[in-house]
């Protein structure tokens, strides 16, 4: 493991604003200790996934910097739409890039009008403040076409580092499918010209087992949550999803594997942090990048319990796998196709598949009702809100809509909204 002083050193060859990033050092730490730390019940597996996060900037990125120094490259990726088997396939990692935490807005909003999600200006500012080792040690970011803040804020990035950008269709039709599968052999294509390597079968083959099995255990551990009481608090079983798009995909299979070892002996001793009544929420709508707590904070501290996200940090990236039995490298660039075409993203329309996705997991999770999050200036997904309401309107499962950032300036008014709101299902 890297020492302190070998890590600051790496932040400085991967050419980080180290006294900028000081500032991020400053405050990180208490958000942690503020919101994760003080939970009650949490289960002893956890820890290693406390580590991660607390070292967040240091270990796994230093990781990656190793493996740049053997020659490896690295790709830093913005949506679950990108297809992470085919970069493994060709000895390449891939991770997540910062975008979570307010401490990056004020970057992106000298590049952005100020009605951009806070997820766009965040991922802007942390990579031109060069106060991210994950955006400092990439090769090239992968961004897609989806919505309208991303393509153009793609067009400012790639400015500053090496960019592929996939066309994600907004329709699901049977061409659009074959449109996917086109855009999946436009980044092998760049993907083997960075890395120099030639996509194989077998390697393929073990990238989509190494990926789908990341995908079982995290459907393992979202399966715990159905229990009553459940044996991990939401906030926690984010915390792990939001790992995984960090952390070296076997080692994280491995640790979550035994944190649901020990999540399924709490459920047979009834065991976890709420009591059994405690009244039980869905979450749905936009991404909470790590270290985006605060909708999760703000529910748990008012008494009800998140059960279960449909979002792309939660069942809209590991619901779905991959089919493993292909014959061939055309056949499996197609799964691969298949596979992500089934995320149900609010770019799409139409999307009703969402609202199914949603209602499906209020009644398998055993929820008394659904929050909806949405990032403020998030059109997509605030007029996507509308539809919502009324599929869930017409099953009786109670609904809110809420819409913020990632300050703290709105946190009582949506504390006291969310409250007024576990009242009525309590009810
Ligand atoms: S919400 Fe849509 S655009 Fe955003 S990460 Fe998910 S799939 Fe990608
Ligand atoms: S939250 Fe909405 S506006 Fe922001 S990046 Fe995602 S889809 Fe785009």
């Amino acid at each position: 493991m890297a020492t302190y002083q070998e890590i600051r050193q790496m932040w400085s060859d991967i050419g980080m604003d180290l006294e900028k990033h000081d500032g991020f050092l400053n405050i990180f730490p208490g958000i942690f200790k503020r919101i994760i730390q003080p939970q009650e019940g949490r289960p002893e597996k956890i820890d290693y996934f406390n580590k991660v996060v607390t070292s967040v900037h240091g270990r796994r990125p230093y990781e990656l910097f190793e493996h740049k120094q053997k020659g490896g490259k690295v790709f830093g990726t913005y949506c679950v739409y990108v297809p992470d088997e085919v970069l493994l396939a060709l000895g390449g990692i891939s991770t997540g890039l910062c975008g979570g935490d307010q401490f990056w807005v004020p970057g992106g909003d000298k590049y952005l009008p100020a009605n951009t999600c806070p997820l766009i200006k965040s991922s802007m500012g942390s990579r031109f403040d060069r106060t991210s080792p994950f955006c400092q040690v990439a090769d090239m970011f992968i961004g897609e076409a989806t919505c309208d803040g991303k393509k153009k804020a793609w067009e400012i990035l790639s400015r500053d580092i090496p960019m592929h950008i996939m066309e994600v269709p907004q329709m699901k039709r049977e061409k659009d499918i074959q449109r996917f599968t086109e855009e999946i052999w436009q980044l092998v294509e760049s993907a083997q010209e960075l890395t120099g390597n030639q996509l194989r079968f077998d390697a393929l083959a073990e990238g989509i087992v190494t990926i789908n099995n990341k995908r079982r255990a995290l459907n393992r551990l979202n399966r715990t949550r159905q229990a009553a009481p459940v044996p991990i608090s939401g906030k926690d079983a984010l915390m792990v999803i939001q790992v995984a798009f960090y952390d070296d995909p076997v080692r994280f299979t491995e640790m979550t594997n035994i944190l649901c070892d020990e999540l399924d002996e709490r459920i047979n001793k009834q065991e976890g942090p709420f009591p059994a009544d405690t009244p039980r929420i869905v979450v749905t709508g936009t991404p909470m990048a790590l270290p985006n707590w605060k909708l999760h904070h703000l529910i748990e501290t008012s008494g009800a319990v998140v059960v279960c996200e449909e979002s792309c940090t939660g069942t809209r990236y590991f619901e779905e796998l991959v089919d493993e039995n292909r014959s061939d490298l055309t056949g499996q660039i197609t799964a691969l196709a298949e596979r992500y075409m089934k995320t149900n993203c609010a770019c799409f329309t139409p999307n009703q598949a969402r609202a199914e996705d949603v209602i499906r997991y209020a009644k398998e999770f055993k929820a008394d009702g659904v929050i909806d999050y949405t990032l403020q200036f998030c059109g997509l997904y605030s007029i996507e809100s509308h539809l919502l309401r009324e599929a869930l309107r017409e099953e009786g499962i109670p609904f809110l809509h809420l819409e913020t950032d990632y300050s703290e300036q709105d946190s009582e008014q949506l504390r006291t909204r969310i409250e007024a709101f576990i009242e009525i299902i309590k009810n």
